[in-house]
């Protein structure tokens, strides 16, 4: 058998937004922690390879909670499942995440989830869009604009992926920002290595966000 290949080149920071998770064919469920507010949230940190590829679960070392006391608000109010399957809530998800993707990362658990809520924190990619004018009004804006809203913050643009709703609007999901292995330098992506979203998507609302508009 051939020993596995844990290597990897970078990191995609993915974040989702909630409004297109919701919006979708499964649906979605609050933590107890409550009803997200109108902005992106962390789904995880990836360890990737140039190629495409990636490695998963590297290690059989155990998500440990009580490691993270000092993050653990920033990741109820910014890391927190939309999923209905969540039994534990928000630990099911960073559980996850953790086994799937962290234990490949190099990063201790505390490391992992600092780095994760740091570059969330560090790139508002939400202000971004608000800035260039793209909010979630359930209009439909083209990926040129939001990408060069993204990439005005970033540096570089980063990879977007869309899913579609019930009817069969295409729809603004995650969003990848390429990352070094220190978890911490943007980097510019490894040109598509992802199947990219392109033309003109719907942002949907989300919560009470109703874009700003006078009622
Ligand atoms: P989906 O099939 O919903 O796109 O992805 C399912 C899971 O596969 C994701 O939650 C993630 O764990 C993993 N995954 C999907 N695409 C990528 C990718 O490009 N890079 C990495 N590292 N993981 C991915
Ligand atoms: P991935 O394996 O692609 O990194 O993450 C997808 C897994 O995380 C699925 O098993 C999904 O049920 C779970 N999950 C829990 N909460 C969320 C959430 O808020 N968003 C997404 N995309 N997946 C979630
Ligand atoms: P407030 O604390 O008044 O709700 O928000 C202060 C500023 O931080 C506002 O510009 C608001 O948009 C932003 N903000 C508040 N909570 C979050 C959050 O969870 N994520 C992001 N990206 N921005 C937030």
């Amino acid at each position: 058998r051939r020993q596995k290949d844990n290597s990897f080149d970078f990191l995609f920071f993915v974040q989702q937004w909630p409004g297109s998770y919701c919006d979708s064919r499964q649906g979605c469920c609050f933590p107890v922690t409550g009803e997200p507010g109108p902005y992106f949230g962390i789904h995880g940190l990836w360890p990737n390879r140039d190629d495409g590829t990636y490695p998963a679960t590297c290690s059989n070392e155990a998500f440990d909670p009580s490691l993270l006391a000092d993050v653990i608000d920033n990741l109820n109010k910014n890391w927190g499942t939309l999923a209905c399957n969540s039994k534990r809530g928000n630990e099911d998800f960073w559980e996850h995440e953790w086994s799937k993707h962290g234990t490949c990362s190099g990063f201790t658990q505390r490391e992992y989830f600092q780095n994760s809520v740091d570059l969330y924190n560090d790139y508002d990619i939400t202000g971004a869009l608000r800035d260039a004018g793209i909010v979630p009004d359930d209009r439909f804006y083209s990926i040129a604009e939001i990408s060069k809203a993204f990439a005005n913050l970033l540096g570089f643009a980063p990879e977007i992926e869309c899913n579609t709703d019930p009817k069969g609007n295409r729809q603004l999901y995650q969003v990848y920002i390429c990352v070094a292995k220190d978890g911490k330098t943007l980097v510019e992506c490894p040109a598509s290595i992802r199947k990219p979203c392109q033309g003109s998507v719907q942002f949907p609302v989300f919560g009470s966000n109703d874009s700003g508009d006078v009622k």
